[in-house]
């Protein structure tokens, strides 16, 4: 049986290993974490990640999920600036990331070892395969995947000179919020600040926010910096036991390649994006599909490199602008900004009702 290490244990890397294990490989999970979960926090799944979940007989992701929550741009006070839900665009699933990591574990077989509490440090390859360390231990496979995050200690070992990640300029806050409301859902762009939340399949909401800040801020109140905003944003965050922040980083320069010799980077540790499209994980969970069949087709590993960087690479960039429009907070551009979109807005849902009604059957 042919061998492989997946190094961390997060999205990319459960679903890398239920990949490897799905084409008939022998795989070992070297994850840092004395357990493997996830953060308390929601997540937008979107269809091409959720077609490769599919691919890989993970269920009940669609149950589990809430389809098609509200969309759109609002002001702080609440005013539309975009409603797309007339818009008809592609919406994502909505789910709770320790809920999509554990239906994504259940698929993990007999042939997958899991090492948890287990740092890997040190890694060299040659002609016949990879030795990865870990503390005292030797861990030897044909194959590794480096799915250890936007900090990855594996793409530091392969690519010394890389930049590494580089900081936005803003903070993300996120929360699971229990409360009574009748708004589905979307995203308030303000002056330098953004909230969005949509709604769980077990009813309760999934808020993030994002506040320009030097990177490493002392951490503030959330509650206070919302306060003023349209209903039900205060009430969201009051609601939430707990508060999680994180700085946003990306990695800003492509890592070029994806691959070097038997070993190849997948998710964050690849292309790290800032969250602001909410497609970093489903990149991840891509990128698993992409070796997934570049392993059945038998092709060379740089197929996987060829197919998953350019489109990475795009998403990336597309993420950083989105945030960078986002975070605006001089108040001529964002009256600009909030003018433009709106007007963008009036124009795609015209050209959404045009199509809808061409597509009707005619009126007898
Ligand atoms: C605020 C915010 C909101 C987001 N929202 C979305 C969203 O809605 N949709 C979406 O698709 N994406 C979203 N993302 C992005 C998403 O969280 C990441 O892209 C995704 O978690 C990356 O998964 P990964 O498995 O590549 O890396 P990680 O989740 O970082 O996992 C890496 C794993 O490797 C382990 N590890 C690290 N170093 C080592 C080591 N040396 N040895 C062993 N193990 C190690 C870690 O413990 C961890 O378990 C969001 C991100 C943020 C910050």
């Amino acid at each position: 049986m042919r061998t492989a290490i997946v190094v961390g244990a997060g999205i990319g890397g459960v679903t890398a290993a239920v990949a490897l294990e799905q084409c008939g490989w022998q795989v070992t999970v070297l994850e840092r974490a004395p357990e493997l979960g996830e953060v308390g926090a929601g997540i937008s799944v979107w269809p091409a990640a959720l077609a490769v979940l599919d691919e890989l007989g993970v269920e009940g992701v669609a149950r589990a999920a809430r389809l098609g929550s509200g969309a759109g741009m609002r002001r702080a006070d609440g005013r539309w600036v975009v409603d797309a839900s007339a818009l008809g665009v592609e919406l994502p699933v909505m789910i709770h990331r320790a809920e999509l990591h554990r239906l994504i574990s259940e698929r993990l077989g007999s042939a997958v070892t899991i090492h948890t509490g287990t740092t890997v440090s040190g890694l060299t390859q040659d002609a016949d395969g990879v030795t990865v360390l870990a503390g005292d231990t030797q861990y030897r496979a044909e194959l590794v995947v480096a799915a250890d995050g936007i900090r990855s200690v594996v793409r530091g070992l392969l690519y010394p000179q890389y930049k590494g990640a580089r900081y936005s300029g803003y903070t993300a806050y996120r929360g699971i919020a229990e409360v009574e409301t009748l708004d589905d859902g979307g995203e308030t762009w303000g002056r330098g600040q953004r909230f969005g939340f949509a709604k769980l399949v077990d009813g309760r909401y999934y808020w993030y926010a994002t506040a320009n800040r030097p990177a490493g801020s002392e951490s503030d109140d959330v509650r206070e910096r919302f306060a003023g905003w349209h209903d039900p944003i205060p009430a969201l965050i009051a609601g939430s036991s707990g508060v999680l922040r994180n700085d946003i980083y990306d990695l800003t320069t492509p890592l070029v390649p994806f691959v070097q010799g038997r070993v190849l980077l997948l998710g964050d540790a690849a292309h790290a994006m800032t969250p602001n499209l909410g497609r970093g994980a489903c990149s991840a969970i891509e990128d698993a599909g992409a070796l997934a069949r570049v392993l059945r087709r038998g092709d060379e590993l740089s197929a996987y490199d060829a197919e998953r960087r350019p489109a990475t690479t795009k998403l990336v960039k597309r993420s950083r602008q989105v945030g960078v429009v986002g975070q605006l907070d001089n108040p001529v551009l964002c009256a600009l900004r909030d003018g433009v979109f709106g007007l963008g807005g009036k124009l795609a849902g015209l050209s959404a009702r045009r199509r809808r009604s061409e597509r009707a059957p005619a009126a007898q």
